[in-house]
């Protein structure tokens, strides 16, 4: 099935424990196109400004993304964000957030974005996401966001969510988003409102999904190295929904999803190797293969009861 995205196109500027970069590719729609474009074929929608060149329209493209929708707004400049980290990898604190050609955006999506059978609605302003939504032909529909729009447009959020088929969002923001501090609690109140799949992203300890049949977790990918977490949640949505584009069911099962979680956190791992998207530039099918293997293998145990004293 084929994929569309929705989100950020952007330059980041990161800082790390580890090193950093003033100007690399990033934004939630790259990260997500990237990871994705190992499953399907994939569409990017988004603004651009005059100083998004051939180099960066060249990484999507070698992954064999369609870049015909993004739009180039002549005289802008691209969505800027500046964040850091610090030895908590799972808190990012952002320092900059510049919208540039994202202010005066209003998503038009082309009749082959509309048709698209998945869309992944990214991480930007949820009305933004409401009315590309609104605009798509989608079987299924999944969503990011961020603690910034649930302090700013938290109403708007919840709409949004309402028509869409899967929310993925960290387990921190899920809890802000309904005000309750059990995960699990908070996953139900947000199935009620209409999606019937539920991703908690956990960082460094992994993912968690709700479904109607329950309750699936998975570790993060045991690492010796994470140099820059930026883009792992994105990293791990395009391998979860390009996952699921791949299965090509509109009933898509829980264990098809449970499936589709390895696949996430596989490609996620590897994106906190390097900054931005450098490690997924060079990534390969068969290294995504071997890490789903291995984490098959580590999660995986047999239970030999003993007899246990009362
Ligand atoms: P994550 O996968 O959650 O680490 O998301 C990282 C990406 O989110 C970065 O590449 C940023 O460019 C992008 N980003 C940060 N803030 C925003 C925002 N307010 N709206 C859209 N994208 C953002």
């Amino acid at each position: 099935m084929s994929l569309t995205v929705v989100g950020s196109i952007a330059f980041d500027a990161v800082t790390t424990p580890f090193g950093s970069r003033d100007k690399m590719l990033g934004g939630s729609a790259v990260h997500f196109s990237l990871a994705s474009s190992f499953f399907t074929d994939v569409r990017v929608v988004g603004p651009v400004g005059d100083d998004f060149g051939d180099a960066e329209y060249a990484v999507l493209q070698r992954r064999g993304v369609n870049t015909d929708d993004i739009e180039k707004v002549q005289g802008g400049e691209t969505f800027f964000w500046r964040g850091h980290y610090e030895y908590d990898l799972n808190t990012a604190h952002t320092d900059d957030t510049r919208l540039n050609v994202f202010g005066d955006f209003s998503p038009k999506l082309s009749a082959a974005s509309r048709e698209s059978d998945v869309l992944f609605l990214a991480n930007i302003q949820p009305d933004l996401q409401r009315e590309v939504r609104e605009q798509s032909e989608a079987k299924f529909v999944a969503l990011d966001s961020m603690n910034l729009w649930i302090e700013t447009a938290r109403e708007s959020l919840l709409k949004t969510i309402e028509g869409v088929d899967c929310v993925l969002l960290n387990d921190a923001e899920i809890r802000m988003l309904t005000r309750r501090p059990n995960l699990v609690q908070a996953a139900r109140e947000l199935r009620a409102l209409g999606p019937k799949v539920v991703v908690a992203k956990q960082g460094e300890y992994g993912a968690a999904l709700l479904t109607e049949e329950g309750f699936f977790g998975l570790p993060a990918y045991p690492l010796e190295t994470v140099n820059d977490p930026t883009g792992a949640g994105d990293s791990f949505a395009g391998g979860f929904v390009g996952y699921i584009a791949a299965a090509g069911g509109e009933d898509i099962s829980h264990d098809t999803l449970c499936r589709a979680m390895a696949y996430g956190t596989a490609i996620a791992s590897y994106n906190v190797e390097e900054f931005g998207t450098e490690r997924v530039q060079r990534l390969t099918r068969e290294e995504i293969t071997s890490r789903v293997a291995e984490l098959a293998r580590i999660t995986r145990f047999d239970d030999a009861p003993v007899a246990l004293r009362a």
